[in-house]
């Protein structure tokens, strides 16, 4: 097994990058400097991520998008204080509303997931326990936060229910989640997460499990109540082609690390490196008339274990030239507010791969 070597949080390492992110303001809510977290496994050291730093702004939605593996879970359980052993925050500061999220007890840290910080996960139906009614569920997690006595618990339970579109939520409000279909289910969940009226939602593929009609319908509700609350957002997706409407700010991640960074029309309408680029070619654009079909990108991510030497992207790159498999290209800013991690951002190279007809 490998040894764990910790550097120590928010000690001198993490606290000598002080100049300001992008899209950093006195209004920022949420701040992620050189974020690491490392699982400490059997078979090596997963660098799940690798010094990652953003900021959220109140109100504002940032999306953080990546294929399955790219650490972007992590990241966000790092934030809330969850990340599952033998995972370890080896490196960096998560301050929210000005506390640094790493130097509170479990306590404090169970607080702020309840009243300040609202989370929806992929999976309702893991998350729901299946022996209580939905309501019974609501209710007690109102209780628990509001300290509100059973009764009217249950009204504001019932109320939190038919604010995220349950139907006839009184008649429904004993139903077990089998009871109820998918889409349904996450309505709950997002009734849980909302209940505290939280400054920060995270919303973990929050649409993956279901169908695309009812994605949309999650996707809006989700917008109208952060309007509604004045909620910021992550958004933590695969798809790309998700979050045009919904956010602010997008940071692509891969193999444990930013590789992009911008506003949404950045990131959308002027991507400045092949990754992101290969996963605007993947998925389908309402924006635009697609006459080819989609193109996954070729390959598979690498090892967190063993990433390869360079640009981590270099395997599956169709731009990369001998210095991409020698130097590891840093996250510089090309534009304004808009950074990359490419040797070629903004100017690549004629592709050594060509689409295939
Ligand atoms: Fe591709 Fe090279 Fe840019 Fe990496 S640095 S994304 S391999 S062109």
């Amino acid at each position: 097994m490998a040894e764990i070597v910790e550097a120590p949080v928010g000690g001198e390492e993490a606290t000598s990058a002080q100049t300001r992110l992008p899209f950093e303001s006195a209004d920022s809510l949420l701040v992620v400097r050189d974020l690491v977290v490392h699982f400490h496994t059997d078979f090596g050291v997963v660098k799940a991520v690798d010094g990652v730093s953003y900021s959220v702004n109140a109100g504002e939605t940032l999306a953080i998008v990546g294929e399955s593996g790219s650490g972007k879970s992590v990241n966000a359980s790092a934030v809330l204080g969850l990340v599952p052993p033998p995972g370890k925050v080896h490196r960096g500061e998560i301050i929210f509303q000005g506390q640094d999220m790493l130097k509170l007890d479990d306590q404090r840290l169970r607080e702020i997931r309840g009243n300040r910080i609202g989370m929806v996960f992929q999976d309702p139906l893991t998350s729901l326990n299946p022996v209580f009614s939905v309501g019974a569920q609501v209710s007690e997690a109102v209780q628990i936060h509001e300290g509100l006595a059973r009764k009217d618990a249950r009204e504001r339970a019932t109320e939190l229910l038919s604010i995220v579109g349950i139907p006839r939520s009184r008649e429904r409000f004993d139903d077990y989640p089998h009871q109820f279909s998918g889409g349904m289910r996450q309505r709950v969940m997002i009734a849980m997460a909302i209940a505290m009226k939280p400054a920060l939602l995270i919303a973990d593929e929050p649409t993956t499990a279901l169908d695309v009609t009812v994605q949309a319908q999650i996707l809006d509700l989700l917008g109208s109540l952060q309007q509604e609350f004045g909620m910021a957002m992550i958004l933590i997706t695969h798809d790309l082609g998700m979050v045009a409407d919904q956010a602010d700010t997008v940071a692509v991640m891969y193999a444990g690390s930013i590789v992009e960074y911008g506003t949404v029309d950045d990131i959308y309408y002027r991507p400045l490196m092949p990754y992101t680029l290969g996963l605007m070619a993947s998925v389908a654009r309402m924006d635009q008339a697609r006459s080819g079909r989609l193109r996954p990108i070729r390959g598979q991510p690498p090892s967190l274990i063993f990433r390869p030497p360079g640009c981590p992207f270099h395997p599956r790159c169709d731009y990369a030239r001998e210095v991409c498999w020698q130097e590891q290209p840093e996250l510089l800013e090309y534009d304004q507010q808009h950074l990359a991690a490419c040797h070629f951002a903004g100017n690549l190279p004629e592709p050594i791969r060509k689409d295939e007809p």
